[in-house]
């Protein structure tokens, strides 16, 4: 397994291995992985004929009150399980070859489409730009055909696929579902913040979205109704930012399910913050 911590080398080893029209599955992430993360890798490799997975911990899609400084970043372990999983290349660079000169001097940004506004908009409010950015700036390092991301992340997906769309970038974007853990937790690296304590409290968030799925499966399509069963099977948590059944597109509310709608929560279990979601499909 290679690794690189340039953007020109990056380029270059992406451009040499896309030769005679071999294809490139590009997997970004923060590191701290788990099998949620090698769950993309795996897809990337059996759709794609090589693989590349980034590690970056993006400064600039958190804020000052964020995490940033105790992100996770277990990078020997990050990379046996890259190299157990068949990984091909990793692109591990830092802050500086990234942003050279900081983030702050850097004037360019891309701006993300309205889906990015609501949710996790509201809440984080300059985190797409920051994630949007970033992954236009990892679509040029590694130039690949196609780039795999989680349905963890439902509204970073919903961004960066209007992104590509808008902006017409030369690349398909793959969503991967959801890896939970046995008893339903959805894996995250930010689990390991948790205490035992805390790890059972955030199973609510599971149930409230299996309550949720259930009756929306037995008919209810009513979405205020669906939002007050969520409500209460999260009491365990500390907060809820918010818990969700809102259009599946658009991400915007609805009265009524007539189309897909997706059902989305973000809370904290004492100080760590935790998303989840479920897609209600309309038969
Ligand atoms: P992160 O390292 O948290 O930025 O995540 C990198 C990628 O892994 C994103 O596309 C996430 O949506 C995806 N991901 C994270 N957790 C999971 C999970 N439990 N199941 C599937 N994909 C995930």
């Amino acid at each position: 397994m290679e690794t690189f911590t340039s953007i020109d080398a990056m380029r270059a080893w992406c451009r040499e291995k896309s030769r005679g029209g071999n294809t490139i599955g590009l997997v970004p992430t923060m590191g701290a992985l788990h099998e949620g993360h090698l769950s993309l890798v795996h897809a990337a490799k059996k759709d794609c004929d090589h693989c590349v997975t980034s590690i970056f911990v993006n400064p600039t899609q958190f804020a000052a009150n964020e995490d940033l400084d105790q992100y996770p970043r277990p990078i020997e372990d990050d990379l046996a399980m890259l190299r157990d999983a068949g990984v091909e290349a990793v692109f591990m660079p830092t802050a500086d070859e990234m942003y050279p000169g900081g983030p702050q001097t850097h004037a360019t940004s891309v701006h993300p489409s309205a889906v990015a506004l609501p949710l996790e908009g509201v809440h984080r409010p300059e985190h797409f730009v920051g994630v949007a950015t970033v992954v236009m700036k990892l679509f040029q390092a590694a130039p690949s055909d196609r780039a795999f991301f989680g349905r963890k992340d439902f509204q970073q997906l919903c961004v960066i696929e209007h992104m590509v769309h808008d902006l017409n970038l030369p690349i398909e974007i793959v969503p991967c579902d959801i890896v939970r853990e046995p008893d339903g937790l959805a894996m995250s690296s930010r689990n390991r913040y948790l205490s035992d304590d805390q790890r059972q409290r955030a199973l609510c968030i599971g149930k409230s979205l299996n309550q949720v799925e259930q009756a929306f499966l037995e008919g209810n399509h009513d979405p205020k109704q669906l939002e007050s069963i969520m409500a209460d099977h999260l009491s365990p948590c500390d907060s809820v930012d918010y818990a969700v059944v809102v259009d599946r597109q658009t991400l915007l509310p609805i009265s009524e399910i007539t189309q897909n709608a997706v059902a989305l929560v973000a809370v904290r279990v004492g100080v760590t913050r935790l998303i989840d979601n479920r897609e209600l499909i309309v038969a």
